[in-house]
């Protein structure tokens, strides 16, 4: 007879395991030396496989399957962390190890070739890799479930309880509310602001970095700061939360806007309950929410003009020179500025959702309609012609630009839009509760990440998505407050 006791020891061994790959892979984008890495690998692969076979073995499959079949004995987070180990479970348990062991060789691969292949601007050599990530996704699901809808489950793994009728609902809704929008608030659009790209000594941003993690309240005995290639946040529990930006000299509102993006989601992981540290509910709630988070932080709070009105004057003093002549509102109008661009991280708030509508769309008939990788490339420049009127010059600036597909993830694009979408729908509830407006020009995020705390950080994962939405908004995922808010906030700048 199982008991929880057993389960949480085998657990807890798994999760020293995980720990140790963990800040490995901090390690690896941080601060690791170029050479390392083949040695490295070697090393990390023998405590993968090993942490593997934890997550399979009989003991731990046995007790998880013991403690499924009575659950009704036991608390109710007992009964959320074993529910959550056995979907885990599920998503593994029936893949010959030799395959799980091929897959990951084939991702690292993959991502190698594909930055090759995005730097060479060179489809082909990317062309043979994908397909086999894609035929192996395929065979993937149909290990674990006997779905007509083999996308469905890949969007169920990142965001549990989405699927592609509500999907489709919420593109849908962009498709005939935001792309119209678009084109109207396009043709209004601002000559560039010279300022955006001046040049701002990176000593001097990570002081302004290093300012605003005050400012959100960061904890710092809880967390740190590093440089990377691409912002990430990392965290194993709520007591070790890291993130990372990158300082380009003529960008500086990369790494500002980074640096509040990847904030919102390590506040989130620092203000979740401490009574899931030993959990597996210890992590934010899904992709979406977590997105959520992080986007209404980067967005509804670092674009927004009452933050500025706080702490405009900081930024100046700390570059005379480049915003001598900028007023708040020629800044404001800079940072929200709305253009048509082929990168995704590179758009702007407003036509960011454009650049996931063609990812589900594409992502969706490569599933559900078996189109060819062959296709990939045209498909691609349609749709950007379609959505954003651009016509795509090399593969390098479409089909090629993101990392994504090259790890194998499927399914994910879509939860960025989703966490927009929720940010705003939770933006307009606390509206009700909080005069966010002059908190913020207040200088008093903490008011701000309280609220988030209560309603949202502390549940860990011990919520699903949709039980946060309707617990926090009282009522279930609308996008049309995602829509609401993005006319409101682009109106007022450009068509008043
Ligand atoms: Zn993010």
């Amino acid at each position: 007879m199982a008991d929880f006791d057993t389960f949480k020891s085998l657990q807890k061994k798994q999760k020293a395991y995980s720990y140790v790959l963990s800040l490995a892979g901090w390690d690896s984008n941080t601060e690791a030396p170029k050479e390392c890495f083949p040695f490295r690998s070697e090393m990390l692969s023998i405590i993968s496989g090993e942490h593997f076979s934890l997550m399979i073995s009989d003991a731990y499959v046995n007790e998880v399957n013991d403690l499924m079949a009575n659950r009704d004995d036991l608390t109710e987070t007992q009964r959320k962390e074993i529910e959550k180990a056995k979907k885990n479970l599920d998503k593994i348990i029936k893949i010959p190890k030799s395959e799980y062991v091929e897959y990951s060789k084939l991702r690292t691969m993959a991502q190698k070739v594909w930055e090759e292949a995005r730097e060479e601007d060179n489809f082909d050599k990317f062309k043979p890799y994908l397909e086999k990530l894609i035929a192996f996704q395929k065979k993937m699901v149909a290990y674990r479930s006997d779905t007509d809808n083999p996308y469905n489950v890949l969007l169920d793994d990142f965001e549990e309880g989405m699927d592609m009728e509500k999907y489709d609902a919420f593109f849908n809704t962009i498709k005939t509310e935001l792309v119209p929008f678009v084109k109207e608030i396009l043709k209004k659009k601002d000559e560039p602001e010279t300022f955006i790209h001046d040049k701002y000594p990176k000593d001097d941003q990570k002081k302004f970095v290093e300012y605003l993690l005050d400012v959100f309240h960061f904890n710092k005995d809880r967390g740190l700061l590093k440089e990377s290639v691409h912002p990430f946040t990392w965290n194993t529990h709520s007591k070790d939360v890291r993130l990372t930006v990158r300082y380009l000299e003529n960008y500086v509102f990369s790494s500002i806007f980074a640096a509040i993006h990847e904030l919102g989601h390590a506040l989130y992981e620092q203000q979740i309950d401490e009574v899931f540290d030993m959990t597996n509910l210890k992590s934010g709630a899904s992709m979406g929410i977590h997105e959520s988070q992080s986007r209404f932080y980067e967005n509804i709070v670092g674009r927004s003009k009452p933050f500025w009105e706080a702490h405009y004057s900081k930024l100046k003093s700390m570059f005379p020179k480049q915003l001598k002549t900028i007023d708040l509102e020629t800044f404001y109008r800079g940072i929200n500025k709305v253009d048509e661009t082929f990168i995704r991280v590179e758009a702007d708030e407003l036509t960011y959702p454009l650049h996931i509508l063609l990812r589900y769309e594409i992502e969706r008939a490569i599933f559900n309609d078996n189109i060819s990788v062959e296709e990939l490339p045209a498909l691609w420049n349609e749709k950007v012609k379609k959505y954003l009127n651009l016509e795509v010059d090399k593969d390098s600036n479409g089909v090629l630009q993101d990392v994504h597909w090259s790890g194998g993830m499927f399914g994910y694009f879509p939860t960025y839009a989703l966490g927009s979408a929720y940010a705003a729908q939770i933006y307009y509830t606390m509206k009700e509760e909080l005069d966010l407006e002059t908190l913020l020009r207040e200088n008093k995020v903490d008011k701000v990440n309280q609220w988030l705390k209560d309603k949202i950080h502390c549940f860990g994962s011990s919520l699903k998505p949709e039980e946060i939405i309707q617990k926090v908004t009282n009522e279930p995922f609308n996008p049309k407050y995602y829509i609401r808010y993005l006319k409101e906030k682009y109106t007022d700048i450009y068509l008043s």
